[in-house]
């Protein structure tokens, strides 16, 4: 693939208009920690107008078939696929992930058409006799404020997109301040197969997120993001009964069984955790082994992160990159220089490019108790404690003792046995030999405070949705 000597910024669309703005928005290579690009910051004032060419695309789309709807977001795949190698360079630049894992994650984003592009929404009849007849629909609910997240814009963005668009809604993005470049421009290339206003890309900083959890013409708000932010955005909606779906953090627990050969296991249970560095919501990010197993695992954990080269995303083997931002490089620097201060052993600390970017080391780190930060908040980075349990029982009670509820897993080759632990940990998906997977005919959510609602498979779209009931008597 030829990486551009250049890049244009992209712009804001409103109405269907590509346009600038007062406010700019300087967004950093985490690579090099210096900034690559500008692109424009909506105001309020254009987020208003944003949302009034939103509701004014919504009369229509809203009203059209359902398959003409999927045929035309079918051609967001097809407009999507025909930009790939632009907007992963754009993904990686902005992101710091290898280029063939910006490459996976839009491919991953696009399998969600494949499934809801042909989807059917039926009625359901709860009644149809010589006394009357019962139908209930699944309505749109008008005008989606969909914000994602750094780790990965793309994926967060076109996972609340399309199922959005396809139970009649109209969008309006914001994509995180850190993140919005491949966002915007995913705007701009929808503009050629939607019509004006359905999805518009409005990059900004918090306070434009807030201005749209709070906009009376916002029915909707789909987000992901911390589950801090997550409650302001609750909290926010409350004021015009504003719909929400959270994707929010996590603090995933595994649970490795007595039974595991851990020369199998090793090289999953690594990249389980340190995939994208460790940025994503459903990592495994603390995981328990019984003592017996504990010093193999280890080992086997470590010998596979012996073979990661960290560095620029852009660069040839570089497995993996940079944390994506310097707020999230100093606080996993914070909780892993705490947990070290209080008795852990760094059993293996990784290679780093020397130089400016935010660079942290791959970190596995044991003898940690159960109490410290690193254990029982969530890391967001490359950094695993390993801890030991003595009974199974015990190391249930502390994967479930946490206010998280996203993901777990469990690690065996009984599968009976796996399966029996799953059914006691308390979680939005619980994963047996792997962990996390996501996909789009599945429901992925959080329990407890991990989130609200689901995004994938009917779940996922039916939040798109409020019920209307028709009911005739004859
Ligand atoms: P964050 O919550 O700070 O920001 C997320 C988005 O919210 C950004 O676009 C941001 O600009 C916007 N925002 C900030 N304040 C806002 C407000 N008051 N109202 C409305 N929008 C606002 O996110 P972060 O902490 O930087 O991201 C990491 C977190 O995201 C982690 O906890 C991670 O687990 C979580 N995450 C969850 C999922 C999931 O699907 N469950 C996926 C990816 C990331």
């Amino acid at each position: 693939m030829t990486i551009p000597a250049e890049i244009t910024a992209p712009r804001l669309t409103i109405a269907g208009q590509p346009c600038g703005s007062t406010e700019m928005l300087a967004v950093i290579d985490p690579s090099t920690a210096a900034p690559f690009i500008e692109v424009p910051s909506a105001t309020l004032r254009q987020l208003d107008e944003a949302v009034a060419a939103a509701d004014a695309a919504f009369g229509a789309w809203g009203g059209f078939p359902l398959s003409r709807r999927q045929e035309m977001i079918r051609g967001i795949r097809d407009v999507v696929l025909a930009n790939i190698d632009e907007l992963a360079v754009l993904v990686t630049m902005e992101q710091g992930k290898p280029l063939g894992n910006a490459r996976g994650e839009i491919m991953a984003s696009l399998r969600q058409i494949d499934f809801l592009g042909s989807i059917a929404m039926d009625r359901e009849i709860i009644k149809d006799d010589d006394t009357g007849r019962v139908e209930v629909r699944r309505e749109p609910l008008g005008v989606v404020g969909a914000i994602s997240v750094w780790n990965y814009p793309i994926l967060t963005a076109l996972f609340k997109i399309v199922p959005a668009l396809v139970a009649g809604n109209v969008v309006i993005v914001k994509p995180s301040p850190y993140t919005p470049v491949a966002t915007l421009r995913l705007g701009e290339l929808l503009q050629t197969v939607l019509p004006p206003g359905v999805v518009q890309v409005l990059a900004g900083a918090d306070e434009l997120g807030s201005a749209l959890t709070k906009h009376p013409g916002v029915r909707k708000i789909s987000f992901t993001g911390s589950v801090a932010t997550g409650k302001q955005v609750m909290a926010a909606a409350a004021g015009n009964l504003t719909r929400v779906t959270l994707e929010l953090g996590g603090n995933d627990a595994g649970i490795v069984l007595d039974d595991v050969d851990p020369a199998a296991v090793g090289a999953e249970l690594f990249w389980a955790a340190f995939s994208n560095s460790g940025q994503v919501c459903a990592a495994l990010k603390r995981l328990y082994v019984p003592e017996a197993k504990f010093d193999a695992i280890c080992e086997a954990i470590a010998a596979e992160a012996a073979t990661v080269v960290v560095g620029p995303g852009l660069q040839d083997g570089v497995k993996a990159g940079p944390i994506q931002n310097k707020p999230q490089l100093e606080r996993v620097r914070e909780l892993t220089a705490d947990a070290l201060v209080k008795g852990g052993d760094a059993f293996f600390t990784g290679e780093v490019p020397a130089g400016p970017g935010y660079w942290f080391p791959t970190t596995l780190i044991r003898g940690v108790a159960e109490d410290v930060p690193l254990v029982a908040e969530e890391q967001f980075g490359p950094v695993m404690p390993i801890l030991r349990y003595r009974t199974l029982d015990d190391a249930i009670r502390r994967a479930n003792d946490t206010d998280y509820g996203l993901g777990a897993s469990v690690w065996s080759t009984d599968l009976e046995r796996a399966a029996a632990v799953a059914d006691r940990l308390r979680a939005g998906s619980v994963w047996v030999n792997q962990h996390p997977t996501v996909s789009p005919t599945v429901p992925f959510g959080g329990v407890k405070q991990s989130g609200i609602g689901v995004e994938g498979s009917m779940h996922g779209l039916i939040e798109y949705t409020d019920i209307k009931v028709v009911s005739v008597k004859r």
